[in-house]
C-alpha cells in the first residue's frame, strides 16, 4: 500500500483529502487496470485536532452576543456554567468534526501532531512517537502570528487564529465591561490593519454596543481604535471596496489611526515609535503572520525543507517543495510567488483551496505517469465583513456593499458547507449560524 499523507485538517489539507479520495475513485471505476492502481493507495489525512476549524466564524465567536432571553443559558454576567454551555454551542459552529466530514470517504484520519518529517526514509514523525511512511507528502500545516520581535507584544496582546483564542477575547471584554465604572473610558485597541484586523474590530464594535446597553454603560465611553503602520488599512484591496469599508468601520465608531508603528506593548498600555502611547484594556494583535516554527526548527526536524524569509516552504510553478519531488506545499504553508502581481499568493482559505485542488491533481499525474500542470492563482474576488449584517464583497467585477454584501458573504458560508457535508446537515448548520451570530448585529 502506497500512502498520499496531508499534514493538515485545515481549509487547503482537507480539501486536499478529499479530492484525492475523489479522483483515486474516479480512477478505479475508469478502468480495471486504473482499479488494480487504486488498491495500492491510500489517503491518510493527520492533524492534531479533531475538528476542522473553520476560521471565517472565528470573529463571531469571539463577539456572539449571549443574550438575556437565550433558552437554558444564564442572563449576562452570569454562572460559569452558563457561560460554559453558551462556548459549547459557540464551538459547534467553528469546530467541524472531521470524522463527520470524512465518514463515509475512504481517507484515513489520524488524529496526533506531526513532529517531523524524514525527507530521506519518507516518514512522517508523529508526537506519540510513531511514523507514518508516504509516497506522496502534503504539507498544509497553515501560519503562525507573526509578532516581529515587538517587545510585549506577544505576551500582552490577544491574538485570534484558534476557537481558544477566540474565547479568551470574549472573557477579556466581557470583565472589562462587568468591572467597568460609568463614565469611566473603556478602550479597546487593536494592531494591524488588514482583513482579519477589520473584520475582527468590527465585529467586536458590534458587540460591545449589546455589552455598553446591558451594562447601562454609555457608548460614548467606548473607545476603540484601529491601529495601522502603513498610510491606510486594508492596503491590498481596490480603493472602492477600502473606501467603502473605512466608511463603514468609521460609522461604528472605530477610530483609524494610519502610520502609526507600534514599539512596544504592556499590559493595558501600548506604546508607540513617535513617543506617543494609549491606554487599553485590552489589546488585540492581527500584525500578520509567519511559517509554523515546527518548519524551521532546530534539531533537524524538517532538514531538507526549504524556507523563506518568512518560514514558509519555497515552492515552483507545480507547488512541489524545491528539490523535494514527492513533496508538495499548498495554502498558508506555501512561499508561492503568483507571477502576475509578483507576490506570495494570498493567504485565504480560497486560494488553499484552489491549490488543494491543483496539487491533488498533480499528484495524480505524477503517479500516473503524466506531465505535472503549473498553479494558476485565481482570484475571482473576495469578502470583508465589516461588523452585523454589513460585508464589502467583490466578486467577478461586481461590488456588493452592506446587506447584499453580507448574504454573499453568507453564500459562501453556506457554499463551504455543503462542500463538506449533506444537504441536511449543511443547510442546519448555516441555518443555526445565522440565528446565533446575528444576535449583536
Ligand atoms: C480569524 C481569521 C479569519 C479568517 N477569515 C477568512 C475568511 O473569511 N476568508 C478567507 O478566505 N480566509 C480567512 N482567513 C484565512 C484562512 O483561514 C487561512 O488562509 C486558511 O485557513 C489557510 O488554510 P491552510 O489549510 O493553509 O491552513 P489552516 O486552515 O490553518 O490549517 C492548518 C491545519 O494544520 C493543523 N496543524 C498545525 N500544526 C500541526 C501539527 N504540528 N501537527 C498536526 N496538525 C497541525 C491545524 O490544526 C490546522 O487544522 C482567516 C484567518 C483567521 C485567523
Amino acid at each position: 500500500m502506497k500512502n498520499i499523507v496531508v499534514l493538515g485538517a485545515g481549509f487547503g489539507g482537507l480539501k486536499a483529502a478529499l479530492k484525492l479520495e475523489e479522483k483515486l475513485k474516479t480512477l478505479a471505476s475508469s478502468s480495471d487496470k486504473a482499479s488494480e492502481s487504486k488498491e495500492d493507495w491510500s489517503v491518510i489525512l493527520i492533524d492534531k485536532n479533531s475538528y476542522h476549524t473553520y476560521t471565517a466564524a472565528l470573529y463571531e465567536a469571539a463577539s456572539a452576543y449571549r443574550w438575556r432571553g437565550m433558552a437554558s443559558m444564564s442572563p449576562y454576567g452570569g454562572s460559569p456554567e452558563g457561560r460554559q454551555k453558551f462556548e459549547e454551542t459557540l464551538a459547534e459552529y467553528v469546530c467541524l468534526p472531521i470524522n463527520q466530514i470524512i465518514s463515509n470517504k475512504n481517507i484515513t484520519f489520524v488524529q496526533d501532531s506531526v513532529s517531523g518529517v524524514d525527507f530521506w526514509n519518507n516518514e512522517v514523525k508523529l508526537e506519540n512517537g510513531d511514523s507514518v511512511r508516504y509516497e506522496y507528502l502534503v504539507f498544509a500545516l497553515g501560519s503562525e502570528t507573526v509578532y516581529f520581535d515587538i517587545k510585549g507584544a506577544e505576551k500582552c496582546c490577544y491574538t485570534l487564529k484558534t476557537l481558544e483564542d477566540a474565547f479568551s477575547i470574549r472573557r477579556r471584554i466581557e470583565k472589562v465591561f462587568s468591572n467597568a465604572v460609568k463614565g469611566n473610558p473603556i478602550k479597546i485597541v487593536i494592531v494591524g490593519g488588514g482583513a482579519t484586523g477589520v473584520e475582527t474590530i468590527a465585529e467586536i464594535a458590534t458587540y460591545t454596543r449589546c455589552l455598553a446597553r446591558d451594562h447601562k454603560l454609555n457608548y460614548a465611553d467606548v473607545h476603540i481604535s484601529l491601529l495601522e503602520a502603513r498610510d491606510t488599512i486594508l492596503s491590498s484591496s481596490p480603493k472602492l471596496q477600502r473606501d467603502k469599508s473605512i466608511k463603514r468601520l468609521e460609522k461604528l465608531g472605530v477610530e483609524i489611526l494610519t502610520n502609526t508603528r507600534v514599539q512596544e506593548v504592556m499590559s493595558e498600555c501600548v506604546l508607540f515609535e513617535d513617543g506617543e502611547k494609549c491606554d487599553a484594556d485590552i489589546v488585540l494583535w492581527s500584525g500578520g503572520i509567519k511559517g509554523p516554527a515546527l518548519l524551521s526548527a532546530k534539531g533537524g526536524k524538517m532538514k531538507g525543507l526549504e524556507l523563506n524569509d518568512e518560514g514558509f516552504i519555497v515552492v515552483d510553478k507545480f507547488l512541489q517543495a524545491k528539490g523535494l519531488r514527492k513533496v508538495f506545499a499548498i495554502g498558508d504553508n506555501a512561499a508561492f510567488i503568483d507571477e502576475a502581481t509578483g507576490s506570495r499568493t494570498p493567504a485565504t482559505a480560497f486560494i488553499a483551496e484552489q491549490q488543494a485542488d491543483a496539487v491533488s491533481e498533480n499528484i495524480m499525474r505524477i503517479s500516473t505517469g503524466q506531465p505535472l500542470a503549473e498553479y494558476k492563482a485565481r482570484t475571482p474576488g473576495y469578502v470583508i465583513s465589516c461588523g452585523g449584517k454589513y460585508a464589502v464583497a467583490y466578486l467577478f467585477g461586481l461590488t456588493f456593499s452592506g446587506f447584499f454584501g453580507w448574504c454573499v458573504k453568507k453564500l459562501i458560508d453556506l457554499k463551504y458547507f455543503l462542500s463538506l457535508f449533506s444537504f441536511r446537515e449543511a443547510l442546519l448548520l448555516w441555518l443555526r449560524e445565522l440565528r446565533l451570530f446575528t444576535k449583536n448585529d
